[in-house]
C-alpha cells in the first residue's frame, strides 16, 4: 500500500507509466567500425526529426501554433551544425561511440548555457539537454515517453508534473496521477482537480517503487493505494469506482438547481479555470460562474509575451461561453513558482515573497496595461469582473486603479467600446490586506480570498513542501480568524466576498466558511455538485452558531471534532 496526499478525488485502475529522467551511463570505449557509427547517428536523427514532427502536429491541434513553437525550436537545435559537426569530429578523431560523443558534446553545451546565470539561457540549455536526451535514447534504442503521443490508458507516475508536461498530455489516455513530491495546494495537485483527474501527491520515492506495466489503484478522495494489488484488494477499488461513477450521476441531478440553504441563504458556486477549454467543465458540473481564470498559463510554456490580440480572443471566448454569468478574470500572478523565461527575472531567495504578480504589473507597465486592454475590450462579451493578485496594501490598489483608468481613456480615445459597469476586486491572500481590509473595501466592488497563499503567508508554511505539509492547515484558528476578518471587513463596506483558495470546495471547510457568511465559493469543477449537495441540506442560522463555536477553539484538531460533531446537528 502507498499513501500521499489526496489531490483530486476518485478512483483509477490501470497500468503505471513511469514517468522519470534516468541518468544513462555510457563508456568512452574505442569503437571498431566508425562509419556504423555515423549511420547509427543520422537514423537516430532522422527518427527524432520525425518524432519532434509528430509531437508539433498534435501539440498544434490540441492547443494551437504558439503552444507548438516550442517544438519547432527543438527541431532547430537538433539540426544545429555547430552541435552536430563537434559531435561528428569527436566521433572521428577519438574513435568513441557515436553516443558517448553526442553525450558528451550535449553536456557541455548545456553546462556553458546553464553557467550564464541568465533565466532565458537556462531555459535554452533545458531544451538542448531535452532534445539531446531524446536523440540520446533513440541512438540507443531506448524507449521515450511522450505524454502528448500517449496511446494507451495510463496512470501516471512521476517525481512531478509541469505545467508544460499537463499542457501537452495526452488526457483521453491518462486515468490517474501519482507523484513523489507536492502539496494540496500544488500546480499538478490543482490541475488535476481542474481536469477531474483522480491523483495523489507527495508520495515520496513512489517512482522507485513502481515499475512500467504494474498495475495501480488509487483513490484519490483519501490518497491512498496499491501497487498489483491482489484479488480482493482490485474488487474493493472496483466497487469503489462504480460507486463513485453512481454517486457523480445521481448528484448531476442537481446541475441546474440554484446553491441555497434549507432556511433560503443563497450562495454562489462557481469554479477556478486555467485556460479556456476549462469552460467545458465548468458548464458540465453546473458552476455558476468562473471565480478565478488564472491568466498566467496564457503566458506560459512559450518564448515570448501572448499579444494583446491573443488574449482577447482568450478572454472573449471565456465570457462568450459563460452567456452572462459573472467570470473573474485574474491579472498575471507570475513569480513564485510559476516562471516566465523570457521576462528574465533573476533567481531569487524567497521567491514566494519576491519580484511577483502585481509587484512586476506596476513596475512594468506596458505588461499590465496589454494585458488591462485585451480585458476591457472583451468585456462586452460577458459580465467581466477584473482581479488583481498579491495585494498587500491600498497604495498598490490605487497604483492599478490608476494604470485602468488611463487603460480605459485610451480606449474611449480610439472609441473602442468596453462594459461600463465592469467591478474590479483584489484577492486577499496576504495577512496584511487581511487586517487593513476595512480600508482596502473602500477601494474596490468585491473581496476574493486566496487562502492557498493566505495560509502560506500567515502560518509560514511553503504550500508546496510536502516534508512540511502537515502543518498546513486551514483550520488553524489563525486562518478562520483572519477569514471571519475578512468577511466582517467585505460586508461592513457593504460589499461581496468570495474565496477562490482550495478550501472554499473542501466539504469539510464549507458550513464552516458559509456561516462565516462567505457569499461566494469558487472551486475546481468536480467539486461543484457535492458542494451544492451539501448546502442544500444545512440550515444557514445553525451554521451561524457553528462558526461562532469555532473560532473560540484554541487548535486546529478541537475545531475539526467540534465541526464534525455540530454538523450532524446543523443537518437536522
Ligand atoms: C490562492 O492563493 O488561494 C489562489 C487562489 O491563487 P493561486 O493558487 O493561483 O496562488
Ligand atoms: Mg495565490
Amino acid at each position: 500500500m502507498f499513501r500521499g496526499i489526496g489531490a483530486s478525488p476518485g478512483v483509477a485502475i490501470g497500468k503505471a507509466l513511469v514517468y522519470k529522467e534516468e541518468e544513462i551511463k555510457i563508456d568512452g570505449l574505442p569503437v571498431k567500425d566508425i562509419n556504423s557509427e555515423l549511420n547509427a547517428l543520422e537514423k537516430a536523427l532522422t527518427a527524432t526529426k520525425n518524432q519532434l514532427q509528430a509531437i508539433k502536429t498534435v501539440t498544434e491541434k490540441r492547443l494551437g501554433a504558439d503552444k507548438a513553437a516550442i517544438f519547432e525550436a527543438h527541431i532547430m537545435i537538433l539540426e544545429d551544425p555547430e552541435m552536430l559537426s563537434q559531435v561528428k569530429d569527436k566521433l572521428s578523431s577519438e574513435g568513441v561511440s557515436a553516443a558517448f560523443a553526442l553525450k558528451s558534446v550535449v553536456d557541455s553545451f548545456v553546462s556553458i548555457f546553464d553557467a550564464m546565470g541568465d533565466a532565458y539561457l537556462k531555459e535554452r540549455a533545458a531544451d538542448i539537454k531535452d532534445v539531446g536526451g531524446r536523440l540520446l535514447k533513440n541512438l540507443l534504442g531506448l524507449p521515450i515517453v511522450d505524454l502528448s503521443t500517449l496511446e494507451e490508458e495510463v496512470i501516471l507516475v512521476a517525481h512531478d508534473l509541469t505545467p508544460s508536461d499537463t499542457a501537452t498530455m495526452n488526457l483521453d489516455k491518462v486515468l490517474g496521477f501519482i507523484t513523489n513530491i507536492g502539496g494540496r495546494t500544488s500546480h499538478t495537485a490543482i490541475m488535476a482537480r481542474t481536469l477531474e483527474i483522480p491523483a495523489i501527491v507527495g508520495i515520496g520515492g513512489i517512482t522507485e517503487l513502481v515499475k512500467a506495466g504494474d498495475i495501480i489503484v488509487l483513490d484519490g478522495s483519501n490518497g491512498e493505494g496499491y501497487i498489483n494489488p491482489d484479488s480482493v484488494t482490485l474488487e474493493a477499488f472496483e466497487n469503489k469506482a462504480r460507486d463513485y461513477r453512481e454517486q457523480r450521476e445521481k448528484l448531476l441531478a442537481l446541475k441546474d438547481s440554484v446553491t441555497i440553504t434549507k432556511d433560503n441563504r443563497r450562495v454562489e458556486l462557481a469554479c477556478n479555470i486555467g485556460t479556456p477549454k476549462d469552460v467545458k467543465g465548468v458548464l458540465e458540473n453546473g458552476g455558476e460562474g468562473v471565480g478565478l481564470y488564472r491568466t498566467e498559463f496564457l503566458y506560459m510554456n512559450r518564448s515570448s509575451m501572448p499579444s494583446e490580440e491573443e488574449q482577447f480572443e482568450a478572454y472573449r471566448e471565456v465570457l462568450e461561453k459563460l452567456e452572462g454569468k459573472p467570470v473573474i478574470i485574474r491579472t498575471l500572478d507570475i513569480g513564485g513558482d510559476k516562471e516566465l523565461p523570457y521576462l528574465s527575472l533573476p533567481k531569487e531567495m524567497n521567491p514566494f515573497l519576491g519580484y511577483r504578480a502585481i509587484r512586476i504589473c506596476l513596475d512594468q507597465p506596458e505588461i499590465f496595461k496589454t494585458q488591462l486592454r485585451a480585458l476591457l475590450r472583451a468585456s462586452i462579451y460577458g459580465n467581466l469582473k477584473i482581479m488583481y493578485p498579491m495585494i498587500s496594501s491600498v497604495e498598490e490598489v490605487r497604483a492599478a486603479n490608476k494604470i485602468l483608468a488611463e487603460v480605459k481613456a485610451e480606449l474611449d480615445a480610439a472609441k473602442i467600446p468596453y462594459s461600463s459597469d465592469i467591478e474590479v476586486g483584489i484577492m486577499i491572500e496576504i495577512p496584511s490586506a487581511a487586517v487593513i481590509g476595512d480600508m482596502l473595501i473602500k477601494e474596490v466592488d468585491f473581496f476574493s480570498i486566496g487562502t492557498n497563499d493566505l495560509i502560506q503567508y500567515s502560518t509560514a508554511v511553503d504550500r508546496i513542501n510536502e516534508k512540511i505539509s502537515h502543518l498546513y492547515e486551514p483550520f488553524h484558528p489563525a486562518v478562520l480568524r483572519l477569514i471571519k476578518l475578512v468577511i466582517d471587513h467585505a460586508h461592513n463596506g457593504g460589499k461581496w466576498v468570495g474565496m477562490c483558495g482550495e478550501m472554499a470546495g473542501d466539504t469539510k471547510l464549507i458550513p464552516v466558511l458559509l456561516g462565516l457568511g462567505l457569499d461566494e465559493f469558487s472551486m475546481s469543477a468536480g467539486a461543484v455538485l457535492p458542494a451544492r449537495e451539501l448546502i442544500r441540506g444545512l440550515s444557514y442560522q445553525q451554521l451561524k452558531k457553528l462558526a461562532e463555536g469555532t473560532l473560540l477553539l484554541p487548535t486546529a484538531e478541537e475545531i475539526k471534532k467540534y465541526v464534525q460533531e455540530n454538523m450532524t446537528r446543523s443537518m437536522a
